[in-house]
């Protein structure tokens, strides 16, 4: 198998790594912005060789894992610089914008859009993982708009590591993404934030950190070269998301200000129920 991967931290690291450990024939060409990048990837041997997009012709997949800014500005090369025979699976944490980028290209029946639900807060090629997507949910798009036998290509691969699969319009997929990750992120900055500037002695945060407070604010440590463009392309549903949060977050004040603790204890009994949601309970038998 010919294998090009275009980013090369990790989420295209990870991706690459699995694909080693499936195929041992296979041949990965990094392609990377970042020669250091490259470099490591190469001495981690992640990836076979460096390349460019002349690479792209022969390749039988192509896995882009860059910014969702750059994005929406390679994809067109991308395809345009692919074989007839390659599919082009991305893993932009949005889709609207991207799909968007190459709805007339003559080649779309080569592109397959994706967004793996997994990651850590680190980047870089250092980062990558076997077995990052084992278990994971990758949310598939348009998937009728991709060739079927290459649809049938990239599906395997995605079984062979193990990803559940979910079908989505890529509008819907914004609009949930924006609740369950994007919403997250913000929160975990902010909360970061706060504490930074309250407690101003970085030495007493490290010291009375628990558990609880480094798992909340774990995403903080996410890259922000990153994370500004997916705000960017997905600003409208962000946007929607951070008015309902802030609106929980002052009915929660006011319930304090007013010592209504009954009202307190129903809000946190209430959300308890995202334990049987997590764990893909039905509420309707388990509410109680
Ligand atoms: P990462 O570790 O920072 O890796 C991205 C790599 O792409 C970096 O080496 C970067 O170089 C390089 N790059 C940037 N622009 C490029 C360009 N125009 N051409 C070639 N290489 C370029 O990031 P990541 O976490 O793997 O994320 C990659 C993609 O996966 C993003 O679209 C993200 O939305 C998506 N995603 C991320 C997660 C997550 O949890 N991290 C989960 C699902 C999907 P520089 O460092 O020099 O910029």
């Amino acid at each position: 198998m010919n294998a090009v991967v275009i980013g090369i931290g990790l989420i295209g690291g990870s991706f690459a790594k699995d694909l080693k450990r499936l195929y041992p024939d296979v041949n990965i060409v990094g392609i990377d912005k970042s020669e250091a990048h490259l470099n490591e990837a190469l001495q981690l041997q992640i990836i076979d060789e460096q390349g460019d997009y002349d690479a792209l012709a022969e390749a039988d997949v192509v896995f882009i894992s860059i910014p969702v800014d750059a994005l929406v500005r390679e994809l067109p090369k991308i395809l345009d610089a692919a074989g007839d025979e390659t599919v082009v699976i991305d893993a932009g944490s949005t889709k609207e914008l991207i799909c968007k980028a190459v709805t007339n290209h003559p080649k779309r029946r080569n592109y397959m859009a994706c967004h793996p639900i997994a990651g850590t807060e680190f980047s870089g090629p250092k980062a990558a993982m076997e077995g990052l997507y084992e278990g994971k949910t990758n949310i598939i798009c348009e998937v009728e708009k991709t060739a079927f036998k290459l649809q049938e290509r990239a599906l395997a691969i995605f079984h062979d590591m193990k990803m559940r699969i979910r079908y989505m319009n890529p509008v819907a997929h914004d609009k949930h993404i924006a609740y369950v990750s994007h919403l997250s992120h913000i929160s975990s900055f902010m909360l970061g934030k706060t504490v930074i500037e309250k407690e101003k002695n970085e030495r007493d945060i490290f010291d009375m950190a628990g558990s609880g407070f480094e798992s909340t604010v774990r995403l903080a440590k996410s890259s922000p070269e990153m994370w500004t463009p997916i705000f960017e392309q997905n600003r409208e549903n962000v946007v929607e998301t951070l008015q309902e949060y802030i609106q929980n977050l002052e009915t929660f004040k006011q319930l304090l200000l007013q010592k209504d603790f009954d009202n307190v204890y129903r809000e946190m009994s209430d959300t308890n129920r995202i334990k049987q949601i997590l764990k893909g309970i039905p509420l309707t038998k388990n509410r109680t």
